[in-house]
């Protein structure tokens, strides 16, 4: 298996830029048959599917075949030939080998599955963090990381919904930086560890399209931390992105009872907020353990948190979960339940 030389990072934050830039023309002009649901129920576009193939194409020519961990599969489109039509027209036009062969390449390689922890090197791709977002024109990102050992050691995340449309980007141990979408120079990313002044709200991140009992429990949480709370509405990981922009205090995303979150969801904004100076954990105050496959099985909850809110929130959650009765001997062992 070829070794990634981390100088070449920086041509993957390239590829991640193009393939935002080019999704978010894309959204322009996106027909009713490009947007279909999986049989899960969730929904998928041809954008999301043609920027799995194009990045996963350009991954390859730069770094050579490396497993891969992704959220597409042949099955995205299947029995939606406008849909898949409409995937081969962009990457026509994104100047990508739009042939059956290629897609089908591209599209097959992305189901490794089961530990990572003696893995080299895979890449966590999520083409499209947030559809729903992506639709609604709402919060939505591009999310690559690269995962050594089942540790993350490289992220970029395209974010246009944030500060203007930024790419955010980090190496393990270098710090994490913005860089504008449009081109142009960096910043350093850097979370607030100021604590909050006592009669300051805590501003917490809750989903779009939350319900009233999504509100509440999300109002609960901020307001056990002692301050008043406001609530931030963003999804995927833009919601990691809102706290390490100084836009909100809080993201966290809970397992439930469920089998696990799933890692492309995550990994790359665990990094990218660590290396920014925010505090990431699980209820307990542990770490996310990013090794286990496709799917966060071993962790009750991501928390993301500045100004020193983590380990509050973390026992606040922790709470919850008792209350509620999550399973605590569900850590650690992977559930069947998809
Ligand atoms: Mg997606």
């Amino acid at each position: 298996m070829p070794s990634i030389d981390h100088d070449d990072f920086d041509l993957a934050c390239e590829i991640v830029q193009d393939a935002t830039n080019f999704a978010v023309e894309a959204r322009r002009d996106l027909s009713p048959d490009a947007i279909v649901q999986k049989s899960d129920g969730s929904v998928v576009t041809a954008v999301d599917v043609a920027l799995q193939v194009m990045i996963l194409t350009r991954l390859e020519e730069v770094f050579g075949a490396i497993p891969v961990i992704a959220e597409e599969d042949l099955q995205s489109l299947a029995g939606k030939p406008a849909a898949q039509a409409h995937c081969r027209a962009l990457l026509r036009d994104w100047g990508m080998d739009a042939s059956e062969a290629n897609i089908t390449r591209a599209l097959s390689s992305g189901g490794l599955d089961g530990s990572t922890a003696a893995v080299e090197s895979a890449w966590v791709l999520d083409p499209i963090d947030g559809t729903q977002g992506f639709v609604d024109g709402d919060h939505w990102c591009p999310c690559l990381a690269l995962l050594s050992r089942g540790e993350v050691v490289f992220a970029c995340n395209g974010h246009p919904t944030v500060l203007g449309g930024m790419l955010l980007s980090a190496a393990k141990g270098a710090g994490a930086f913005w860089f504008p979408l449009a081109g142009g120079e960096f910043t350093v990313a850097e979370v607030s560890q100021a604590a909050l002044a006592a009669d300051a709200p805590v501003r917490l991140v809750a989903p779009a399209r939350a319900t009233e009992s999504q509100i509440r429990a999300r109002m609960s949480v901020g307001l056990a931390t002692g301050h008043p709370c406001t609530l931030v509405h963003s999804d995927s990981q833009a919601k990691y992105a809102h706290v390490i922009a100084g836009l909100a205090d809080v993201a966290y995303s809970r397992r439930g009872n469920g089998p696990g979150k799933y890692i492309w969801d995550h990994a790359g904004a665990i990094l990218l907020a660590r290396e920014s100076g925010a505090w990431v954990g699980d209820t307990d105050g542990g770490d996310i353990d990013l090794s286990l496959g496709r799917r966060l099985s071993g962790s009750h909850a991501v928390i993301c948190a500045a100004r020193g809110l983590g380990p509050s929130i973390a026992r606040v959650l922790a709470q919850r979960d008792l209350e509620e009765g999550v399973h605590a001997e569900g850590r650690g062992i992977a559930r069947s339940t998809p």
